[in-house]
């Protein structure tokens, strides 16, 4: 008998990464109106990532609104995104799959992006009970520790690990979360979503998910609980 552990991502897996920007984009917004009366930020930056803008998208809204701003206040609204109280919920098939699973199996939580704005939304969702081990892969050391470096999947199977664990991960982003899952032999599980931040159609070589679902809803169902 092995015994199922799951592994879930954050972003656009359990919540709407767009709702966490849009909300990031309101606290820019509420800061710029407070120290220079600016106004209309936070549209600006959700027209321009509706229309698929990612990179550039705070220095040019800055830019536009306080052309003469210094690096000093970039920085500053740079960190207002980071370190907002989002608000934000989970996915309802999130909330269905949490509900399901917790208590039942070995959960945890795989996640990128600094750690200060990852705990932000682990708090904001109020999920961190429910996971065994949750690992920041900014905390491994920057960037170079985010998926699909293998540092955060080895500190899952130290935690969780059983010599019969049958390890599943759950992420949308085929770009990096299923390499390595599928080099150590885990589960490998795409959630396809309707709105993503990455694109969902870009597979990184080796990351191949095994499974394709539309709803965690699906997951019981190809997990054979
Ligand atoms: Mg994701």
């Amino acid at each position: 008998m092995t015994r199922l552990c799951l592994i879930f991502d954050l972003d656009d897996t359990l919540y709407s990464e767009h709702e966490f920007a849009y909300s990031g984009f309101r606290a820019i917004e509420r800061w710029a109106y407070g120290k220079w009366g600016i106004e209309g930020i936070a549209h600006d930056m959700k027209q321009m990532l509706d229309s698929g803008m990612l990179g550039k998208l705070f220095q040019e809204a800055f830019a536009k609104h306080r052309p003469e701003h210094s690096e000093e206040e970039f920085a500053e609204l740079r960190d207002i995104y980071r370190t907002h109280d989002p608000e934000i919920a989970l996915f309802d098939d999130a909330q269905w799959a949490i509900a399901h699973f917790a208590g039942q199996v070995p959960m945890g939580l795989i996640t990128d992006g600094t750690t200060e704005m990852q705990q932000a939304k682990v708090r904001a969702l109020d999920i961190a009970h429910h996971f065994d081990k949750i690992v920041f892969t900014h905390e491994g050391g920057g960037r170079d520790f985010h998926k699909p470096h293998p540092w955060s999947y080895e500190a899952i199977e130290a935690e969780l690990g059983s010599t019969d664990a049958r390890y599943v991960y759950v992420g949308d982003n085929a770009a990096k979360d299923f390499v390595t899952p599928n080099l150590r032999g885990w589960t490998s599980v795409q959630v396809r979503r309707p709105k993503t931040i990455h694109r969902q159609d870009v597979i990184a070589d080796g990351g191949t998910p095994q499974h394709v679902i539309n709803s965690l809803r699906e997951l019981p169902g190809i997990l054979g609980d």
